[in-house]
This record gives structure tokens, sequence and C-alpha cells, in this order.
């Protein structure tokens, strides 16, 4: 577990994952409405010389980075209604060995969604973040 003291914190959380994970990884991002999910995201792309906002795709589902050489996708699936809307999108070439592919809301495409090379966990505690890591 590592405790998040505010959003600068979770700026920097996002960055340094952005030096561990590797092209093709897959991570999940789970946390209620407000956790912190799109800021650790933001820190991630940041580090990798992205500058400027990270839109919520809430409703596009996806947004894509091209980054340092590397492809980043990043899904926001939580208005997603039924997973057939994932079909509807390819999302299965997004999901490859040349992308890394960080999801907030994966619980909501059921079992579509292939195996998580990483799981985040973010639990709220007041003004700060419980980040619980799973592999
Ligand atoms: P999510 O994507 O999980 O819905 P966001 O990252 O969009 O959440 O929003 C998190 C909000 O919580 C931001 O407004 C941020 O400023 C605020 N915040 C307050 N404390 C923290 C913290 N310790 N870590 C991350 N965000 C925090
Ligand atoms: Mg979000």
């Amino acid at each position: 577990m590592q405790r998040i003291n505010n959003e600068n914190e979770m700026l920097e959380l996002g960055a340094e994952l952005a030096k561990k994970v590797v092209l093709g990884s897959v991570v999940f991002l789970h946390g209620e409405l407000g956790a912190g999910k799109t800021t650790l995201v933001r820190g991630f792309l940041q580090a990798l010389g992205h500058d400027g906002k990270v839109k919520s795709p809430t409703y596009t589902l996806v947004e894509n980075y091209t980054l340092d050489n590397k492809t980043v996708f990043h899904f926001d699936l939580y208005r997603l209604h039924d997973p057939e809307e994932l079909e509807f999108i390819g999302f299965r070439d997004y999901f490859s060995k040349d992308a890394i592919c960080l999801v907030e809301w994966p619980e909501r495409a059921g079992s579509l969604l292939p195996k998580a090379d990483l799981l985040i966990n973010i639990e709220v505690d007041g003004d700060a973040r419980n980040v619980y890591f799973e592999k």
C-alpha cells in the first residue's frame, strides 16, 4: 500500500509508473468517482512528455497518445452500458504488444478485457488516498 497525501503526490506516482510500465502492459485503475484515477493517468502521460490536459474519454471510451515513441491508450469505461459497445470500437486492436493500456472502470466491461498486468486500487481516505497494487 502507498499513502498519497495530495494531488501532487498522485501525479508523482503516475510519473513513477510511467518509468516502470513496459510496452504491451495493461493497467486497471479501480476506485470510486473522484478517487484520482485520471490524476494518476495525467502524471503518467506528462512524465512521457504530454503537456496540457488529459480529457476523460467518458463518451469516446478511449483517448490515444503517442509519446516518447510509446503508444498509450487511456480508457474510461464509466459510461459503458453494454460491453458490446467495446466491440463496436474494435477494442481488441488496442490491447496489443505495441501499446500501454490504462483502463478506468474496467469492471464495466465484464469479462471482455484481457487480464491486467497491474491492478491499482485507489481508496479515498479524506484528502488522502491509499493506493493498493496487485500484479
Ligand atoms: P477519478 O478519475 O478517479 O474519477 P480524478 O482524478 O478525475 O478522479 O479526480 C480526483 C480529484 O480529487 C481531483 O479533483 C483532485 O484534485 C482531487 N484530489 C484531492 N486529493 C487527492 C489525492 N490525494 N490524490 C488524488 N486526487 C486528489
Ligand atoms: Mg476519471
